[in-house]
């Protein structure tokens, strides 16, 4: 039996029904952007998060784009990123104007943590992004506790809790991206930003809207974007989000089958934040091998990648903003050593089971 990487079609097949309804819903209504339907999943989602205010944007990249510059950030301003995590993380610092400055993680949750953050900053640091790894929400009081404001990019992290509060609620913004993979994905592109600070999240419903204040009149206070969520797609995540938390039982049940199966004798297993309930987006084990076991994997018909072989540090478009002696031990161990694995909310023991054969299978050979 192959088991895939991932399953973006299998969870959403039995809301088939209440999907073609809520399009059918848009088209009938006729206002595509920005409408009722947006303000609505910007409500949902926000009551979900436990947050004052979401507003919806294009993709998770702009999002954290928009959040730093609500945030003020621009020219001459430092913004630290881990150089561990996906590209647009940092991507989306040098379109404010802001210079990205990598930071190391900590090699059992795979994210940065206060003091890897600390190592980074400087006079002109301006604001942090902690990244929820793999859907493991990072150290957030920690690294806000430094006294920067923190935006948490939850783009992997929908569905994750930290003691009792929600992933998404922990920066002082926080980005979601609804890209079709991510744990509460749309059938396109999508994104928001969440925050509890009213002034933040007018500067980012300004931003997301081409500098316009008040769209009743055509007078633009700064250069903004043009970044918004559709109404298709808020219909869709409308549907969707109620059975986030659903479908977030079945990642944690899921890497549980994959514990008990006995996968923490071979590989190393992903570490949970003190305090964090994950929802693993993916199962990212460790192993020294972990080239050879994704090939291994691959060939018995099991999805396995590597994700970050090059870190953020190392790649060349990133490389105006990296000092030549900049050393990040842990990241780099971890591009050579990370593996995801096959994680969905519909994992069963029988496919962890055959996962797990599969590794203990490839370690002897
Ligand atoms: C997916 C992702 C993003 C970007 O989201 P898009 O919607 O693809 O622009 C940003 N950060 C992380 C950690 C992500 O996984």
């Amino acid at each position: 039996m192959a088991v895939p990487l991932f399953d973006t079609v299998s969870p959403v097949v039995p809301l088939r029904a209440e999907i073609d309804a809520a399009m059918a819903r848009v088209l009938d209504g006729g206002v595509y952007i920005l409408g009722p339907e947006v303000e609505a999943f910007e409500r949902e989602l926000a009551s979900y998060l436990g947050v004052k205010h979401v507003v919806g944007v294009a993709n998770g990249t702009d999002a954290i784009t928009i959040a730093l510059q609500a945030l003020g950030v621009g020219p001459g301003d430092e913004v630290v990123v881990p150089a561990f995590t996906f590209y647009a993380s940092a991507e989306a610092i040098p379109p404010t104007g802001a210079t990205p400055v990598f930071c190391d993680v900590d090699p059992d949750t795979m994210c940065a943590t206060a003091e890897t953050v600390r190592a980074a900053l400087t006079a002109r640091t301006r604001a942090v992004i902690a990244v929820d790894l793999f859907g493991n929400p990072a150290a957030i009081d920690e690294i806000a506790a430094l006294g920067l404001p923190v935006v948490e990019d939850a783009a992997q992290a929908a569905g994750a809790k930290l003691g009792a509060r929600a992933a998404g609620s922990l920066g002082t913004l926080a980005t979601f991206s609804f890209f079709p993979s991510k744990n509460l994905g749309c059938f396109g592109d999508g994104g928001a930003i969440a925050t509890d600070d009213d002034a933040l999240a007018e500067a980012a419903r300004v931003l997301r809207f081409h500098g316009m204040p008040d769209r009743g009149a055509p007078l633009y206070e700064r250069i903004g974007w043009n970044s918004r969520l559709d109404e298709l797609q808020a219909a869709i995540l409308r549907v969707l989000l109620p059975q986030l938390d659903a479908w977030s039982d079945g990642r944690r049940a899921a890497a549980a089958h994959y514990a008990d199966a006995g996968l923490g004798e071979l590989v190393a297993l992903p570490g949970a934040t003190p305090g964090a309930t994950p929802a693993w987006h993916l199962h990212v084990v460790r192993h020294e091998r972990a080239g050879a076991l994704a090939t291994a994997l691959a060939g018995a018909g099991i999805g396995a990648r590597t994700y970050y072989d090059v870190p953020l540090h190392r790649q060349a478009a990133l490389a105006p903003w990296v000092a030549g002696d900049l050393a990040l031990p842990v990241t780099d161990e971890l591009a050579c050593t990370h593996l995801a694995i096959p994680m969905s909310p519909l994992l069963d023991r029988a496919a962890a089971d055959e996962v797990v054969a599969a590794v203990r299978a490839a370690l002897a050979a």
